[in-house]
């Protein structure tokens, strides 16, 4: 469901958001509690002890601005440095601390990650601060945290312990939480395979500086049910992606042919998460849906169907193991079994703002030979034809990535030869 932080009551909020972090493996059962303030001071917050992965509204404690506690429970012990953080910083309305499994290995070993190394997460976690150890639930573990946010962080990695971070609303700290474990768990599959590359702040400038050059504005727009069809396969794939880990709140785009070299394709600035079917933009003739933001690489995406009639559907995403190789560059070699190799044959890797408005590379990289690319501390991009088809793709190369990382410690790819190679190719290729 969407988490809609303007008109879902904060017991909602909380709800919603401590399933996302729960199933998608970024809490564990009793582990992490997340808060939100509302305009009367009041401070809606996760039980303490109780079952994350079966929390009702009810179970969610509320302290009043004069202190009285509400509720069946007792509010998280780590309330102290929520209401510390609160305290310091009037315009933080939500807290997320957890103990997700990259973001801690950063903080048992004393060390920040370096955000970077994709190019939206610098500007959306923000600087990443780091709090001394004290005692859980102690009052001078939150004056230790409330140091750090006064300081103006937004994130915090709490030296052997976990990682705290802060929103305007519970989205913004959602999206900041999970970019910041993705960039974790990044760096730690990259450090696997090879050495890590990071952007300059100047590449980062160059992303976030594409103003995107608006398409003209249709000046009469119409949904039949072929339309209404594809809105409907989109917002399902891109929920998909988010819960099979397949594609994060901050960023990804999935777009879909409609008709000759008409599409649709996901907007810019909605969490991923939260797209529903009338976010999603029609680009017709060239034009857009009135009063609605395509994705910045609406272009890319036109230049692909203009020239690959046989291209139906394109998913650009950022995978935590296929995001190891955009990093690293080290090669991606999918002769690993014969599943990945017949889906994706060979996945060369492109420079930095290959992507980007005009450039003309991954258009014509593209073919029947080569169905996906990886776009150096980007992303992925994969082609098909139906849309489920480009995902299972997707899915084929992620797993691919993953093998290939948790194979680095034990040994050395033995991959399939020529020869067999070409008996796959003879036997499901042509
Ligand atoms: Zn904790």
């Amino acid at each position: 469901m969407k988490i809609d932080t303007k008109l879902m009551h904060p017991r909602d909020q909380i709800i919603h958001t401590i399933n996302r972090i729960y199933y998608h493996g970024l809490t564990t059962t009793t582990g992490g509690n997340i808060s939100v303030i509302d305009g009367n001071g009041d401070i809606w917050v996760t039980p303490s002890g109780i079952d994350k992965g079966s929390l009702r509204r009810e179970d969610i404690m509320v302290v009043r601005s004069d202190g009285t506690v509400e509720g069946p429970h007792k509010p998280s012990s780590e309330f102290p440095f929520h209401k510390a953080i609160y305290d310091n910083r009037p315009d933080i309305k939500a807290v997320i601390h957890a103990h997700p499994p990259a973001l801690v290995s950063f903080s048992i070993v004393h060390t920040i990650p370096d955000t970077n190394v994709i190019p939206q997460a610098k500007n959306i976690c923000g600087p990443i601060g780091y709090a001394p150890y004290e005692l859980p639930g102690s009052q001078l573990l939150g004056n230790n945290i409330a140091k750090v946010f006064k300081e103006a962080y937004n994130a915090v990695i709490m030296e052997n312990h976990g990682v705290v971070v802060g929103g305007t609303d519970l989205k913004d700290a959602f999206q900041r939480f999970e970019t910041l474990e993705f960039c974790a768990r990044t760096i730690i599959n990259a450090k696997t395979i090879g050495s890590v590359k990071s952007l300059s702040d100047e590449d980062i400038e160059s992303f976030e500086s594409q103003i995107p050059v608006l398409q003209p504005e249709q000046d009469h727009v119409e949904y039949p049910s072929d339309e209404r069809e594809i809105r409907q396969q989109i917002t399902n794939i891109v929920r998909r992606a988010c819960q099979q880990g397949m594609m994060i709140s901050s960023y990804g785009t999935v777009s879909c042919r409609w008709r000759n070299n008409d599409f649709l394709i996901t907007p810019t600035n909605v969490l991923r998460w939260d797209i529903t079917l009338d976010d999603i933009v029609q680009i017709r003739d060239g034009k857009r849906e009135p009063g609605k933001v395509p994705s910045r690489s609406v272009w890319l995406h036109q230049e692909i169907y203009r020239k690959h009639p046989e291209i139906n559907s394109i998913i650009l995403t950022q995978s935590p193991y296929l995001m190891a190789f955009g990093v690293t560059g080290e090669k991606f070699d999918v002769r690993t079994i014969p599943e990945s190799w017949i889906f994706l044959q060979d996945v060369p890797i492109v420079p930095f703002g290959s992507h980007f408005k005009g450039k003309k590379i991954i258009p014509e990289l593209i073919s029947k030979d080569i169905p996906a690319v990886i776009i150096e501390n980007d992303s992925v991009l994969v082609t098909g034809d139906k849309l489920l088809q480009t995902f299972d793709r997707l899915e084929v190369a992620e797993f691919s990535a993953k093998s290939l990382t948790m194979a680095k410690p034990i040994g050395q790819l033995q991959a399939i030869g020529d020869k067999e190679v070409e008996a796959l190719r003879q036997k499901f290729l042509n």
